[in-house]
């Protein structure tokens, strides 16, 4: 029997940051798609948009007026999945049965007064701004005696469940540690008291020595397609520098981290031409269901091929070539 070859053999690989493994099928990829294709959604969005509850001066259907800002905005949402003032009890039958209060607020932050815009297609001073907030915001949620982790994310694109085209993230701020970082942190501890290491800086150290899975880079900062990625074209964006929070930054390390945030969500667009939701690809779909949702999460192009077709792509985005608007 042949030895195992990972570009042609279907393989496991671990994800050290969750003990998790994935199933990676290469011979698949030549299998033709019979399931769900979308249509592409590259209608032009207006610059303002009188409907929307995140454009300045707009007001919010809970009757909130959004002042005239004219680069980021941060509230409260409106509808938030998590209360401050929830009480601390918990509720435990037989161990079987278990519940805790969970204490947390949810904020809603736009990149950009303009409705139109995503991260790929703002300055680099732009998102430098966006940068400044999201450090600010992890410092001042961090900070309260009721908050033991913040997180910040965006849900981009109609196809993940974004209800507003206008560029946003979402801060969610809690007492627990969520169930992933949860995991990661204690895969963390274990790592360096086996190694007095870290784990990820020595991973970085790696990707950066192969060279095969390194999509772009600067003096600070690196994108690479995790060894372990689940999702077609899922990047991990590291730090060069040990860093243990985002406060951490020095200020040129922001203006870096603005820097490589336009050159990879540009890389993304790029790749179909269409604005990209971060983790599938365009047209196509991808659900965690049957085998993945019980078993294993399963992907077919291996991440090598994934960072190939990155690294392929110019860092130019297609709106912003000549003969686009
Ligand atoms: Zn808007
Ligand atoms: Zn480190």
């Amino acid at each position: 029997m042949a030895s195992l070859n990972l570009i042609e053999h279907p393989h496991r690989r671990l994800n050290p940051l969750t003990r998790e493994w994935v199933l990676v099928s290469p011979h698949r990829t030549q299998r033709p798609w019979l399931g769900q294709v979308e249509k592409h959604t590259t209608e032009a969005q207006p610059a303002y948009e009188p409907g929307c509850y995140m454009c300045p001066g707009n007001t919010r259907a809970v009757g909130i007026r959004n002042p005239e800002y004219l680069t980021t905005l941060v509230f409260d949402n409106d509808y938030p999945a998590l209360l401050p003032d929830t009480p601390a009890g918990s509720f435990d039958q037989k161990g079987l049965l278990v519940a805790r209060g969970e204490p947390g607020l949810c904020r809603v932050a736009c990149f950009s007064r303009r409705h139109d815009l995503t991260l790929a297609r703002m300055s680099p001073a732009e998102i430098r701004l966006v940068v400044d907030l999201w450090t600010a915001q992890y410092q001042e949620l961090g900070g309260l005696s009721s908050i033991n982790y913040v997180q910040i994310f965006e849900n981009r694109g109609v196809m993940t469940g974004a209800s507003n085209p206008h560029p946003h993230c979402q801060i969610w701020a809690n007492a627990s540690l969520p169930n992933v970082p949860e995991r990661e942190l204690s895969s963390f501890e274990s790592y360096s008291d086996e190694k007095q290491s870290c784990l990820l800086c020595d991973y970085l150290r790696l990707e950066l020595s192969k060279n095969e899975r390194v999509v772009c880079q600067n003096e600070g900062f690196a994108v690479v397609v995790p060894y372990w990625a689940v999702w077609p074209f899922e990047t991990l964006l590291l730090s060069k520098r040990h860093l243990g929070t985002m406060h951490e930054l020095a200020s040129d390390e922001r203006d870096l981290l603005a820097g490589i945030l336009r050159n990879i969500t540009t890389r993304y667009d790029n790749l179909f031409e269409a604005p990209f939701p971060y983790l599938r690809s365009a047209t196509v779909r991808k659900f965690m269901v049957g085998y993945e949702m019980l078993g294993t999460p399963q992907r077919d192009i291996t991440p090598e091929s994934a960072a190939e077709r990155l690294v392929s792509l110019t860092d130019v985005h297609y709106l912003h070539r000549s003969g686009s608007a």
